[in-house]
């Protein structure tokens, strides 16, 4: 039987709804990448840093959050041993040399599912002539594994965590079993422990309006600063999965407009502290005024210099 139209209150009944609404994944090979690529990231002072950036697949993330097409690209059985390796091996053999790696995997770096640990080793080795390496992880999979990693790397760790949304209204219902509370938590053991942090903050989360998803990713980045974060990434919130847009027809959820995500990557440039960038893949899908391209280019220089450039005015959106 499926659950009723309208998007329950129960953690349990949340991840039957989501589920239900999905498509099929896309058909992915357990020994490759299903993507990478060379990219530049800017530190506070502009500088250009390469990238070499991997979307490993692996195993299911095991959470449902609301908002997430990450399962899309991710295997239903535990990752074998071996094949993580192999696929990073591969993909860096294909990209040009870069002084950091990114190794996204649709989920968490340290659940031993995805990621298998006694391939640390090997990945560590593959990983030694990389600056800084960067993966993402749930705050509360963050443990003693993650120790053990960054002992085995060269350079520094990062861990990218999607904190979403400080708003505790939309946060609770995004499905993702995290908390604020557990957010700071995570960020001071990673501070104890001299790992960096990287944050992810949605630009209008479901069930927020315009004014309230620019609010409160503001206050999320206030928050993500505050904790320390060597990065935040603002992301406009993407329909697309099944369950938002389910929420769509019922008027719980809307995109962002392009102007909101500007607005909070200034907001979050103009607090100082740490870098921020607006996640700007796809972006199209959120260009709805002629002003649009202007918006776009000016987060992508803004992105690249690391301060607020000057603004964009347009007639029609009267900012
Ligand atoms: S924790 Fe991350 S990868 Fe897992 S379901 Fe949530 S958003 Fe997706
Ligand atoms: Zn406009």
């Amino acid at each position: 039987m499926t659950s009723p139209a309208i998007y329950p209150a129960s953690p349990a009944a949340q991840t039957r709804w989501i589920l239900e609404r999905r498509g099929l994944k896309n058909k992915v090979d357990p020994r490759r990448a299903y993507a990478s690529l060379w990219e530049e990231e800017h530190d506070r002072d502009g500088a250009g840093v390469s990238c070499a950036t991997l979307f490993l697949t692996n195993s299911e993330c095991p959470y449902r959050c609301l908002m997430c097409d990450l399962w899309k690209n991710t295997l239903d059985a535990p990752t074998r041993s071996g094949d993580i390796p192999h696929q990073i091996r591969t993909a860096l053999s294909e990209l040009p040399s870069a002084k950091q790696v990114k190794l996204y995997n649709s989920g968490n770096f340290f659940d031993p599912r995805a990621v298998p640990p006694e391939d640390y080793p090997a990945i560590a080795q593959l990983v030694s002539g990389f600056e800084r390496v960067i993966l993402e992880c749930h705050p509360s999979l963050i443990g003693e594994s993650a120790l053990r990693f960054r002992d085995m790397l060269n350079g520094r760790l990062e861990i990218a965590v999607g904190l979403e949304t400080v708003d505790p209204v939309a946060l609770a219902q995004l499905n993702k079993r995290l908390t604020v509370e557990q957010f700071w938590r995570a960020a001071e053991r990673l501070a104890k422990n001299d790992i960096d942090l990287r944050v992810f903050i949605l630009v209008r989360a479901p069930f927020q309006n315009e004014d309230e998803g620019l609010h409160w990713a503001c206050r999320s980045l206030d928050v993500a600063m505050e904790a320390g974060a060597r990065v935040a990434a603002v992301i406009p919130t993407r329909g697309g999965n099944g369950a938002l847009d389910t929420l769509a027809e019922q008027g719980q959820f809307s995109p962002p407009s392009i102007r909101s995500l500007e607005a909070a990557h200034e907001y979050g440039l103009g607090l100082g502290k740490g870098i921020v960038y607006a996640d700007l893949w796809d972006i199209e899908r959120f260009c709805s005024c002629e002003c649009s391209p202007k918006r776009t280019e000016r987060m992508a220089r803004m992105n690249r210099m690391q301060r607020v450039c000057e603004s964009v005015y347009c007639d029609k959106c009267l900012q």
